[in-house]
């Protein structure tokens, strides 16, 4: 970190700061410059706290040199991270699919969805059982009945599953049934819940927040990583901008930024991005064209009864139709 003085800091108050970062254990350099001095901080091994430092007098700001997140970063870790669940690899050459209801709604419905994306070729079955729903009184999903509904779809099919867990009660539950956690976007900056997920066997799915930037997600990212799980899948499933022809803006240029500052597996859900089923296969195409390792899509045999999120569920012929586009790209 650099600590840039303001232009008519003195001799004293540069040395002030000098003492400062000295007293938390760093070494403090002067850089003095045409204009102004810079103090550059050394020794420090990870985040250095600034507020005590920007308090000082003199001190106009403070730059970081190297990024808050350190177990997540690509520079600490270059080669990308796979993540494997049996015969399945997740950040490997071929794209992993996830696809099945917003909600499980029941026995029937979730085996009727799963049937169909496994004959399409999807390798594992979404569907909340636990709902973050904005209103209160919208469908909060069906709980640990739910759970065992997906517990039956992936003894019937063979399906792994992945599935949210919405609050610390409910993920030692989740994690009996789940192959991948879901982390939804209105947890991503819950940070108990991210430290508990730290401390699971299982995979994490962490979905980027409607106003989260990057580097906020890679922090949560090393929320969990710094608990012992590095088994973690990020993604981009739309943010909220100006633009209203969509629920979300699906940030397509996210992908390559993740994995530029980033070892970590991304995918992509275009459901939640696009709120219209129109939208969904052209924006998985772009996913895909830009190095998404995975795309995780709602689709439902009956979206016009479908409990939540009919409208942006994929019919089965629409989803044959993208399985075959990718079968065709990847082969
Ligand atoms: C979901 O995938 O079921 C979901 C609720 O999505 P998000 O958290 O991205 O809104
Ligand atoms: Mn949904």
């Amino acid at each position: 970190m650099l600590v840039i003085m303001k232009n008519d800091a003195t001799e004293d108050q540069i040395q002030a700061v000098i003492r400062h970062i000295e007293s938390l254990g760093y070494r403090g350099i002067p850089i003095p410059g045409a204009l102004r001095t810079a103090v550059c901080i050394v020794g420090n091994q990870g985040f250095v706290e600034d507020s005590q430092l920007l308090s000082l007098e003199g001190v106009k700001e403070t730059l970081r040199v190297t990024k808050p997140y350190k177990l997540v970063s690509r520079e600490t870790h270059p080669q990308p991270t796979t993540i494997t669940l049996g015969s399945l690899t997740i950040g490997g050459a071929d794209p992993v699919i996830m696809a099945g209801p917003c909600a499980i709604e029941n026995d029937d419905q979730a085996l009727t969805i799963a049937q169909i994306v496994k004959g399409c070729g999807a390798q594992v079955f979404r569907g909340g059982a636990y709902k973050p729903r904005t209103s209160p009184y919208s469908f909060q999903g069906l709980g640990e009945g739910g759970l065992k509904i997906l517990a039956r779809v992936r003894q019937e099919t063979g399906l792994l599953i992945v599935t949210e867990a919405t609050d610390i009660s409910n993920i030692e539950l989740v994690e009996q049934y789940a192959d991948i956690i879901q982390i939804g976007a209105r947890n991503m900056q819950n940070y108990a819940l991210l430290k508990r997920a730290g401390q699971t066997a299982r995979p994490v799915l962490l979905k980027r927040g409607f106003a989260a930037t990057i580097e906020e997600l890679l922090m949560s990212a090393e929320y969990i990583m710094s608990e012992g799980n590095n088994q973690i899948i990020l993604c981009e499933r739309g943010i909220r901008t100006f633009a209203d022809n969509t629920r979300n803006t699906l940030d397509i240029s996210a992908i390559p930024s993740i994995k530029e500052a980033s070892h970590l597996p991304v995918i992509v859900d275009p459901s939640h991005a696009a709120g219209r089923r129109e939208y969904v296969i052209p924006l998985s195409r772009a996913a895909l064209a830009v190095g998404s390792d995975g795309l995780l899509v709602e689709v439902h045999h009956d979206p016009s009864h479908a409990i939540s999120d009919g409208r942006q569920s994929l019919y089965p012929e629409q989803f044959r139709k993208l399985m075959q586009e990718i079968k065709n790209l990847y082969v």
